[in-house]
């Protein structure tokens, strides 16, 4: 089946130790070892591939095992994926170390990822698709050429500005029709463009001191809105973790409250949102605050599971969700 969402981005191999307490420079602990699929780009192909919704994955890898591990589960997950090789670059890895308290420290080697050239996604892939999502973990120059392909064929295209990055363009933004960044990113793209930059140094932004992520729930929903006008992107969702979204379009802005769930992992929250936000505007023919609800939904269940790409809702589990709320 031809593919209604295009993902291009990272795929890393998420390598994950678990111990009592870190290790103190030059000291070695004992730990519990889990891996696992991971990356930004391919946490979001599987939730919208689990919501139903024909996905392609387009990243590049390395030739070693985990590149051999990404196409296994990609295959397993029916997820049309092209992996690009890219030796003598390694595929991506996250070596995460978890301690007692369940604070973590990750050290990632986007390795082949960053090395994603634009003849490696071809015009032909956008005809017939519908959604085109990008995110900041692969080099930021494959995602113009994307969304330049995608523009061209009529395929709406999404920004995930994760994570937020120094050699951000804000050229991007003219080919972005719906913006998705957390708290920080937000914050962060804010503080960057000259537009916003200036807005937050305003009344009201300022009344609650220096603008950072703190201020943002202190906003009423006429201030938010005005900043998310004022990036210049028809559509700009912010993702407001355990509070649920805010969706801002040309006719007004609106909180989406998030669903009340007992969280016992919030990694990939975020990831699961934005894929099932790209499923939800294929279910839904393009009514953003209905996917918007559904990304919400598919969030609300990722985050109840550990892991991030296995804890992706499938189809029928999400329906039966939003059937009894
Ligand atoms: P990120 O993982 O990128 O930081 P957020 O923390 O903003 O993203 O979370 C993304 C989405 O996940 C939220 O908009 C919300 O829908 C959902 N979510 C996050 N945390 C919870 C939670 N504790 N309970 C229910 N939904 C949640």
């Amino acid at each position: 089946m031809k593919p209604q969402v295009i993902v291009v981005g990272s795929f890393v191999q998420d390598l994950a130790w678990s111990c009592e307490r870190f290790p103190a420079p030059g000291e070695t602990v004992i730990g519990r070892f889990v891996t696992g699929p991971g990356g930004k780009g391919s946490n979001q192909a599987v939730a919208a591939g689990r919501a139903g919704v024909p996905t392609c994955f387009i990243g590049a890898v390395g030739s070693d095992v985990f590149a051999e591990g990404a196409k296994k589960f990609h295959r397993a997950e029916g997820i049309a994926a092209r992996f690009v090789a890219r030796p003598p670059h390694a595929t991506g890895t996250a070596a995460i170390v978890v301690n007692r308290s369940g604070q973590n420290q990750i050290v990632v080697a986007l390795g082949a990822s960053a090395h994603l050239r634009p003849r490696d996604v071809p015009a032909a892939l956008f005809q017939g698709a519908k959604v085109a999502v990008c995110q900041h973990e692969a080099n930021l120059a494959i995602n113009a050429h994307v969304f330049g392909l995608a523009r061209r064929a009529g395929v709406t295209t999404v920004l995930n500005p994760a994570p937020m990055r120094p050699d951000f363009d804000r050229a991007i933004l003219d080919l972005t029709d719906v913006l998705i960044p957390n708290e920080t990113e937000f914050v962060a793209i804010t503080r960057l463009l000259p537009a916003t930059a200036a807005l937050v140094r305003e009344k009201p932004y300022i009344n609650f001191g220096d603008f950072t992520e703190a201020t943002l729930p202190a906003l009423a929903s006429d201030d938010l809105h005005r900043l998310c006008r004022a990036l210049g992107v028809p559509t700009v969702i912010v993702t407001l973790g355990p509070r649920g979204c805010f969706v801002s379009q040309a006719g007004g802005g609106t909180f989406l409250p998030a669903h009340t769930v007992e969280a016992v992992d919030t990694t990939g929250a975020g990831d699961a949102f934005v894929g099932g936000f790209a499923a939800g505007l294929v279910r839904s023919r393009g009514d953003v605050v209905a996917a918007a609800r559904y990304g919400n939904a598919v969030a609300a269940l990722s985050v109840t599971k550990p892991g991030t790409a296995p804890a992706m809702p499938r189809k029928a589990e999400i329906a039966r969700f939003l059937k009894g709320r």
